[in-house]
């Protein structure tokens, strides 16, 4: 999908500063942190949203949040706190159509958000 920025960030196609990779999964900094810390964890397949991951797709919904889980812990928020999102489609804030995991943390999050 040449026309998906994330395609194009994971294909090394657009720029990205990378903080995770491996052969299903490739994170960077969001480019507009929300918290001192503000990860994106992406599956390298093109799926656009959480509506379109099928049940036998779950062990790569798994490995997304055991990314997460290390990402946290290297980035130093895993013990006093961190937030985990996916937002789905633009009734929930969703403005790049491959799926993405926020991790975000370093500093106190209210909720509801
Ligand atoms: P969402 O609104 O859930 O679709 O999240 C998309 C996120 O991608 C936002 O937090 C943006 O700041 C972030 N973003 C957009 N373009 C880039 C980029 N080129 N590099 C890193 N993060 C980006
Ligand atoms: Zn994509």
């Amino acid at each position: 999908m040449s026309s998906c920025l994330f395609c194009r960030i994971i294909n090394g196609e657009a720029p990205s500063e990378k903080v995770y990779e491996d052969d299903q999964v490739f994170a960077f900094k969001d480019i507009r942190p929300q918290a001192p810390v503000h990860l994106l964890v992406c599956p390298r397949l093109h799926i656009p949203t959480l509506n379109d991951v099928r049940p036998e797709q779950a062990p790569l919904l798994a490995h997304i949040f055991d990314v997460a889980q290390t990402l946290a812990a290297e980035f130093g928020i895993k013990e006093r706190g961190y937030r985990t999102v996916f937002n789905v489609n633009p009734g929930a804030g969703q403005t790049v159509f491959h799926l993405h995991l926020h991790v975000i943390g370093g500093r106190q999050l209210s909720w509801p958000p």
